[in-house]
């Protein structure tokens, strides 16, 4: 995820482009760079850091006058952010210049091809690789910049939106997008392009949104003209009237930016196992466990060290690496393994989970592991993060930058790339059979639509929390993998509402908890039908006992606990291992509406921070 800005038109371009950057860096913040073409030359500049770096910087080193030109800010994806990796990327004549937001799936092998036609890389980005396919099929075939990015995007797997520029037709800018988003600008014979609206709405309100599949060649003083990147069919320019205001395009129409992460995770999920997850060829792609497959198959055990959410997501990874790849798994929390001089040794293998990769007490326990010989493995958010050069080797999770406080996104693709590792380590094991594991990763694979479809009960749960926004303590009750649902769930609650919340595993209800209960008593149950549901259906009956009021999260179609709870929330059906991702959809959504409803400032609750960088 990254912002895109360029303009081409009569104005001077990098105002438009710096400000507009500045609107969208809350998609993206670790780098940034600007290209601007002043009717001679191409002035290209980027850094590493924020916005406001670049512009310091371009005021320094380059001149900042022209009408077109395009911009920048990073999150990375491929390669640490430096000024190398930042965008702008040229292609090796120095003629085309490109930004992208997405990944290019192959681009190793793509790479490889090119480098054996001679190309040159400065960067560790797969942008790098496309702006020289690019120009390589340009000059190949003799083709104009257009028809290039065309046959060029047609050999490419993965997600993009990109402008192209070219120096020797500096009329036009070529745009394309496949899962990522694009806004184009309709203003009097010029034209703005950004990954959403909020760089131009001062100029203009009239918008076109690329769809899927489509590029668009964008002409100074003339036309947009649109066709479909697969069969080059042209396509009707659909100009909308805007009507949302500056803060709420940049939450992409939502009220906070946590529902809008919480609506991300159809798509965050399927960044997180794009290119990994490979259905058709039965396998399960991850360098960082390829490269270092003897650590893993020759661990001990694996300890789990983590804080918060990341925590929760840890517990999970308990479960699935323990039910599937039949491995020892230890869950710590990362400010207690620390200090409790625990014992390690060089057969362990330690995960460090942490979305923004700084967090002080990770980062404090995988330097106690390394120095006791531990093995250790990242699973961070942020590229380039303190935790993701610390470790020995990782997986990121691809979700894109996470602004809201309460951890959303960021739990349910830790989830994803935990259960690609498990299921990895348990093929090459050979602890699961062909056939199950190919089922496991199609049942993966449809994740994204199910969690969509878990989304739809939206107005459901609003009314739910409506009901019992004025209470002041609830449980959250789970078995097996949704124990720790329940656990986050619970943490959802208090972190945005200040409603005191505790999560337990259902059984261990009677061993405490229960006395709490009464008629006043919430308490949010778990249900889903595979894994212990008569068992928690049997907690169920004994809440109801005590009338406490009952929220039951349940697979859809199911009757059995409609009948005790007083509210159900249907989610669809998946294997066992995999409902975490589903049912915390719900739980986050309770939590939100409720912290709505009470007027609580959901973004940015009060005493917490995002990244917890002091112990
Ligand atoms: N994959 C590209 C990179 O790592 C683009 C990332 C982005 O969307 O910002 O540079």
């Amino acid at each position: 995820m990254c912002g895109i800005v360029g303009y081409i038109g009569q104005k001077e371009a990098f105002p438009i482009i710096i400000e507009g950057l500045k609107r969208l860096e809350y998609r993206g913040y670790d780098s940034a760079g600007v290209a601007l073409f002043d009717g001679n030359n191409l002035n290209v500049c980027k850094t590493k850091g924020k916005v406001a770096d670049l512009e310091e910087k371009v005021n320094k080193s380059i001149p900042t006058h022209g009408n077109i030109g395009i911009g920048h800010t990073r999150w990375a994806t491929h390669g640490v952010p430096n000024d190398v990796n930042a965008h702008p990327h040229y292609s090796n004549s120095g003629d085309l210049v490109i930004i992208h937001n997405g990944i290019i799936e192959n681009y190793e092998s793509l790479r490889k091809e090119l480098t054996a036609r001679g190309y040159e890389f400065t960067s560790d980005t797969d942008t790098e690789v496309l702006v020289n396919l690019i120009e390589d099929v340009k000059l190949k075939e003799n083709l104009k910049l257009g028809k290039a990015v065309q046959v060029a995007l047609n050999q490419v797997i993965g997600a993009y939106a990109i402008a192209v520029f070219d120096k020797n037709k500096p009329d036009e800018i070529v745009i394309a997008r496949l899962g990522s988003p694009l806004a184009v600008g309709v203003g009097d014979n010029e034209f703005f392009i950004a990954s959403d609206a909020s760089p131009f709405i001062e100029y203009t309100k009239n918008a076109i949104y690329l769809e899927d599949e489509e590029m668009a060649i964008i002409r100074a003083n003339k036309d947009i003209k649109i066709r479909k990147i697969k069969d080059d069919s042209l396509v009707d320019p659909y100009v909308q009237e805007l009507q949302m205001n500056l803060e709420q395009i940049e939450k992409g129409g939502f009220d906070h930016f946590m529902l809008k992460e919480i609506y991300e995770q159809p798509s965050a999920i399927r960044d997180t196992y794009r290119g990994r997850l490979l259905v058709k060829e039965g396998i399960v792609k991850m360098a960082g466990i390829n490269d270092n497959i003897e650590r893993f198959l020759n661990a001990d055990r694996i300890i789990v060290v983590a804080c918060g959410t990341s925590w929760h997501a840890g517990l999970v990874a308990e479960y699935i690496f323990e039910d599937i790849a039949r491995i020892p798994v230890e869950v710590e929390y990362a400010s207690e393994f620390r200090y409790r001089n625990p014992v390690i040794t060089n057969k362990d293998v330690v995960i460090a989970i942490s979305q923004s990769g700084e967090t002080a007490d990770t980062l404090a326990a995988i330097k106690l592991a390394k120095s006791h010989g531990a093995f250790v493995f990242g699973v961070c958010n942020v590229v380039g993060s303190s935790i993701a050069r610390e470790t020995h080797a990782g997986a990121y999770t691809h979700a894109g930058p996470e602004i809201g406080v309460a951890s959303t996104k960021a739990f349910t693709t830790q989830i994803t790339v935990l259960t690609l590792i498990a299921l990895k380590l348990a093929k090459i094991k050979g602890e699961i059979s062909l056939p199950e594991f190919r089922h496991h990763l199609q049942e993966l694979e449809l994740i994204p639509e199910k969690v969509q479809k878990a989304l739809e009960s939206e107005d459901h749960i609003k009314m739910i929390a409506n009901k019992y926004k004025d209470v002041r303590n609830c449980l959250y009750l789970g078995r097996g993998y949704n124990f720790p649902v329940a656990l986050e769930g619970a943490l959802k609650l208090k972190e945005i509402s200040y409603i005191h919340a505790e999560g337990y595993p259902a059984a261990e209800m009677k061993h405490g908890p229960i006395a709490l209960i009464d008629e006043n008593m919430p308490v949010v149950v778990i249900a889903t039908k595979k894994g212990h549901y008569e068992k928690i259906v049997s907690n169920i009956e004994e809440i109801k006992a005590r009338q406490g009021k009952i929220i039951a999260v349940v697979t859809e179609g199911d009757t059995n606990v409609q009948r005790l709870a007083d509210y159900v929330i249907e989610v669809p059906e998946t294997l066992e291992c995999l409902s975490p991702l589903l049912t915390t959809i719900p739980l986050q959504l309770l939590s939100y509406h409720i912290a709505v409803l009470l007027d609580k400032n959901v973004d940015q609750p009060r005493n917490l921070a995002k990244s917890v960088t002091v112990e």
